[in-house]
């Protein structure tokens, strides 16, 4: 069965039947496999004890269960007859803006008169810090959030529902093994502290967005909800997906040298249409680079946290991760009239990669559906 999730992948969830405990699960084709007396650190309601435990802990831990999976030994249910949770207590959550085609677009739609890249852009991967609490597993709905937006053709703000909410396509990165505060992780250890891999979607109300984050950046526009996959593909998964950088000039400061960028492919489904395939690989700041500039200041990690990529655009017009690019500032509709979301509109991130045995891997997918403002 070529479902993307075979001995190769075996993704970490968390889930519930009824009337049992939540605990850690692994995913094997179409059933959740009950692995909670494999060792007693996935019979949690969180992944956030065992990925403390560390990268030989979860190479054991993967080879044994790659033992075991197939076989009758380990209790296992269908997908449907269980419920998944958030799989990891999210600690801090950043979000960063790595990809130079979805930075360049962003910047021509908001600043057409000048250069669409700010001058610090190539030299660091440009973050901000966002709101963990509000991170929720893919399928919960989406209510459209209120606030502030003001036109720049209007004289003042007016307070209402947002008019132009938004999806960001994103990769986003556990943390596993945390570091000291006053201590840094360099690029080259990434997989010494990250545990694996969730699918995101930023979603953004780009009308509060826009007239909120001048000076200190995003803030309501962005914290209202951020949904993740239920499952974690451990970066062992991901071994074969490893590539080049695409060409980085300037050179970065020696701090932020190195690092590899992921072949993942991605797709938006609207409404159950493909709309866009963004391409990971063609983002220009690696996930080694973001984690050794989110530590360089000394600031410490901890298990459970959160990194995200940004939005994941490539070059062509197909390639956009935004609903924002895709109509490019909502004045060129696409798929059939849409601009920003509608309410019952349901957006689905898709994401597969090589995997390790010669095949593709299918990593877990993010659904939202968007629900009217509350009154
Ligand atoms: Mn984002």
């Amino acid at each position: 069965m070529s479902d993307g999730f075979g001995l190769d992948h075996l993704p970490y969830g968390v889930f519930v039947t009824e009337g049992s405990a939540p605990r850690v699960g692994v995913r094997y084709h179409d059933r959740v496999v009950d692995v909670a007396t494999v060792r007693p650190e996935l019979d949690h309601p969180t992944l956030n004890t065992f990925m403390a435990l560390g990268p030989d802990a979860w190479a054991r831990t993967r080879a044994q269960i790659t033992e075991l999976v197939g076989s009758e030994v380990l209790p296992a249910f269908p997908l449907d007859a269980v419920s998944l949770l958030l799989p990891f207590g999210v600690g801090d959550y950043v979000d960063f803006y790595a990809s130079l085609d979805h930075a360049t677009n962003v910047g021509r739609i908001f600043r057409p008169d000048q250069e669409p890249l700010l001058p610090n852009w190539r030299h660091l991967p440009v973050g901000y810090h966002g709101r963990s609490g509000s991170v929720v597993v893919s399928g919960t709905p989406v209510v459209r959030p209120c606030g502030q937006r003001k036109a720049p053709t209007e004289d003042s703000p007016t307070y209402g529902p947002s008019r132009r909410l938004d999806i960001e396509a994103e990769l986003g990165f556990v943390v596993g093994v945390g570091s000291e505060l006053g201590s840094r992780i360099p690029v080259g250890e990434l997989s010494r502290h990250v545990f694996g891999v969730v699918g995101l979607n930023d979603w953004s109300a780009r009308d509060i967005q826009a007239w909120e984050y001048v000076p200190l950046g995003p803030f309501l526009g962005k914290s209202f909800a951020t949904s993740v996959s239920a499952w974690v593909t451990p970066l062992a998964a991901l071994a074969d997906a490893s590539t080049d950088l695409p060409a980085q000039e300037p050179a970065p400061l020696p701090y932020l040298s190195g690092g590899h960028a992921l072949d993942i492919a991605v797709e938006v489904v609207l409404n159950g249409e493909v709309v866009s395939r963004p391409p990971y690989r063609t983002m220009y700041w690696s996930p080694g680079q973001m984690l050794a500039h989110l530590t360089v200041n000394g600031a410490s990690t901890r298990t459970g946290d959160l990194f995200a990529s940004g939005t994941i655009s490539g070059p062509e017009p197909d390639t956009r991760g935004s609903f924002l690019e895709l109509s490019w500032g909502g004045k060129e509709p696409f798929a059939g009239g849409h601009t920003f979301l509608e309410d019952g509109d349901e957006v689905t991130l898709r994401y597969s990669a090589p995997g390790t045995g010669g095949g593709r891997i299918t990593l877990g997918e993010v659904t939202g559906r968007i629900e009217p403002a509350r009154p």
